[in-house]
């Protein structure tokens, strides 16, 4: 591979030498560099402004570049706690889970990860959390996810503990059904025998916090014909479609139950036994799955690094490319909002110019930056493909230099 790392290494430096950063205050934030074979091979490493940064990345272009989400008053010195820690940004980092697509990431697993980065915004960090979209920057993670990292003054002295609790709240590991749905159902005389009269209060779609998100949430299914997702059967599904605008009313109506507490009469909707299950998914379906995985949290072990945003990913060979429109560009090419970001089209930053490789494990039909596929090809086929796709597969190990 020492010709193929040659030729990425120019390609990189290349792509350094006209670029900036678009990130604050570099003085004071501690820098990664790394290998071939290692994502963070340096640490430590410290630059006094953007200029110096470009500079090295200009000489050196490592396959990876991170950067802490924390500044220092001594980015550069060693251990951790003679840098004096002066605050961090706050960071969500979001991955597409595992699946079949493996290292080739299919546009299904990007589609799902995009949509959890919007959750993670417009339904927790913007209604609970008070921050404004102005105060965050989103970028491609440069591999299967996305990284939001919030800016804002407000976060920054934040410590570990509360920033853990953060993600307790968005990933719901603090939410209980027991807590959202009570099961007043009662047993009455009928006719000489005992019924069972089933009665489930709920949250009211206007209430705050985790309560009314999840009815927020039904609400929300019940519109796009999404029900089924919560494990409700066709039939029962397509009748509540029906009497969609009565559901709705019905989850923002208040009753009382016998202790006095403001609910809705969720029996209304007609689920008979199904509630229990039913919320458990609903509150599945809420939430956003980021992992309180201590060993990986970049969230609250503000001393991780991260990629920095728009730097090469030595696995991909793509961006680590912003994605909100805040009016940033990468050479003179505007950023497109998250909503429209698409990793094939957006990541790719290589020329269409031809390149000659030779494939070495077998390689999917994947997504061209033009919006076509390309084919799937076979172990030691040789091939001209255009530079962007060429140095994605030599970056995922799967082409050579032919
Ligand atoms: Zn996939």
């Amino acid at each position: 591979m020492a010709r193929e790392q040659d030729y990425l290494s120019k390609c990189f430096s290349q792509y350094y030498a006209k670029w900036q950063p678009p990130i604050s205050s570099v003085e004071s934030r501690e820098f990664g560099f790394g290998n071939w074979q290692t994502k963070i091979a340096f640490r430590h490493l410290s630059f006094p402004n953007a200029s110096a940064l470009c500079a090295r990345l200009l000489r050196d272009a490592p396959p990876y570049v991170s950067y802490s989400a924390a500044y220092y008053e001594f980015p550069d010195a060693r251990p951790m706690p003679s840098k004096n820690w002066k605050g961090a940004d706050l960071i969500f980092d979001l991955d597409a889970p595992m699946h079949s697509c493996g290292k080739f990431t299919c546009q299904q697993c990007f589609d799902a990860i995009k949509n959890e980065t919007i959750k993670l915004i417009e339904d927790f960090l913007v209604p609970d959390f008070g921050l404004s979209k102005k105060e965050m920057i989103v970028n491609f993670s440069g591999s299967r996810g996305y990284h939001v990292h919030v800016r804002s003054e407000s976060v920054r002295g934040l410590r570990r503990e509360e920033r853990k609790e953060i993600i307790e709240y968005i990933n719901a590991s603090s939410v209980s059904v027991k807590a959202l749905l009570h099961d007043d159902s009662a047993f009455i005389s009928h006719e000489g025998r005992r019924v069972k009269v089933p009665k489930f209060y709920g949250p009211l779609s206007t209430d705050g916090g985790w309560r009314g998100k999840v009815a927020r949430r039904f609400v929300q299914l019940l519109k796009e014909k999404r029900l089924q997702e919560l494990g409700i059967g066709r039939k029962k599904a397509q009748e509540l479609y029906e009497r969609q605008a009565e559901a709705e009313r019905t989850l923002c109506t208040r009753v009382k139950r016998m202790d006095g507490s403001a609910c809705a009469d969720w029996t209304k909707l007609g689920l008979e036994k199904g509630y229990g299950k039913m919320f458990e998914a609903l509150v599945e379906n809420t939430k956003v799955a980021i992992s309180t995985d201590t060993d990986s949290n970049v969230t609250f072990d503000t001393s991780k690094l991260l990629r920095l945003p728009d730097s090469i990913h030595g696995g991909s060979g793509f961006a680590a490319r912003l994605a909100n429109d805040a009016g940033h560009t990468l050479f003179g090419a505007a950023t497109p909002a998250l909503e429209k970001f698409e990793p094939h089209v957006h990541a790719p930053v290589f020329s269409d110019e031809a390149l000659k490789v030779k494939i070495v494990e077998p390689v999917p039909s994947l997504p061209l930056r033009d919006g076509g596929m390309s084919q799937a090809h076979a172990k030691e086929e040789i091939l001209e493909v255009p530079q962007y796709l060429g140095i994605y597969l030599m970056c995922k190990g799967a082409a050579l230099l032919a």
